[in-house]
């Protein structure tokens, strides 16, 4: 006797956390949207996700993508811990494209589990003509199914492209095509409605769960002849992440003020170019280079965009690391 199709499909769970994929206007062509679909609505729209995966619904959040916290996003990974443990196949994350690149990155650190996690969301709503959303959902869930997407972390599915959640950066504010991987490239593509790659990824060592030590951590970036002014407010931080000009640099006023903030707590030198790296020792041209600021103890943040630093000494501070610990995990990155 034939087992039927359905008894094969593999189990996916779909986590919506609200965003532009979720938005609807209170009365179809008035007022501005908001988070208003439901999972059950998303998953309604593209028929075609039946013949893919046994799907699991929650409605995790319903909120716009700028709203989302640290602690949503450690209870998130909690629960995908826990599922993937238990056997589930993959998961897809619906989401606000405005931080969709963040908790892809945070989710990274903090996933344990082999099985693939998706990130997805939409560029235009449910009711704009040519809304992505449907055709983002599909490709998620069928790269969460599939087994060339397990051990690779946190992937990103828009457009069909499929990006490596340490390298994707939202580039436009508008495009459907808005997220690229600066440097490096999608990882892969969908093709006839399947996954495809092009490289595997070395999994990032994780961060243990929970995060239940508070820290504040900022990003402060360096413009042409700032004064700095905001450096005032640093000294009731637990971090800082200095989104520096070029290779590593900053306006010369800053130096001693970052150098003596670094005395205290974990200070990160990154690129706000978005792409490279921080250099360690090509330009001495004294203070704000990147040899003096290291020099001065700032910790140098390699290939790692000053978001993602941020996320990353966010989440160890929250999780108790020391210095040791900061210090090692950031050297993983140059
Ligand atoms: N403002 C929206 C959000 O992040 C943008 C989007 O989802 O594309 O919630």
């Amino acid at each position: 006797m034939d087992p039927s199709p359905r008894a094969q499909l593999p189990s996916a769970l779909v986590l919506s956390l609200g965003g532009t994929i979720a938005m609807a206007a209170p009365g179809a062509g008035h007022g501005g949207v908001a988070p208003r679909l439901t999972a059950e609505d998303l998953v309604a729209a593209v028929p075609e996700l039946a013949e893919e995966a046994e799907l699991e619904l929650r409605d995790f959040r319903k909120i716009p993508g700028a709203w989302l916290e640290i602690d949503d996003i450690a209870a998130v990974a909690e629960l995908l811990n826990k599922q993937a443990a238990a056997g589930t196949t993959g998961f897809v994350i619906t989401q606000g494209t405005d931080t969709l690149e963040e908790v892809a990155y945070l989710l990274d650190l903090l996933y344990e589990g082999a099985a693939p996690v998706v990130v997805t969301g939409a560029m235009r709503n449910a009711q704009m003509a040519g809304a992505d959303g449907p055709a983002n959902l599909l490709a998620a869930v069928r790269t969460a199914v599939s087994p060339q997407a397990r051990d690779m972390g946190v992937l990103v599915a828009l457009a069909d492209e499929l990006h490596a959640a340490r390298h994707v950066q939202k580039v436009h504010s508008t495009s459907p095509s808005a997220f690229c991987s600066p440097g490096a490239g999608p990882i892969g593509y969908l093709v006839e409605g399947r996954p495809r790659f092009h490289f595997t990824l070395q999994r990032q060592p994780h961060i243990e769960l929970p995060l239940t030590r508070p820290a504040s951590v900022e990003v402060i970036e360096a413009t042409l002849g700032s004064e700095g002014a905001f450096l005032d407010a640093a000294g009731s931080l637990d971090g800082l992440v200095v989104a520096a000009f070029g290779a590593g640099h900053v306006p010369r006023a800053w130096a001693p003020r970052l150098g003596d903030l670094a005395s205290r707590v974990p200070v990160v030198l990154t690129s706000r170019t978005g792409a490279g790296s921080v250099l360690t020792h090509t330009y001495d041209f004294g203070p704000g280079s990147e040899t003096d600021l290291l020099g001065r103890g700032l910790i140098n943040g390699g290939r790692l965009e000053p978001r993602k630093a941020r996320l990353l000494l966010l989440a160890l501070l929250r999780s108790g690391a020391d210095q040791t610990m900061v210090q090692a995990a950031f050297a993983a990155h140059r």
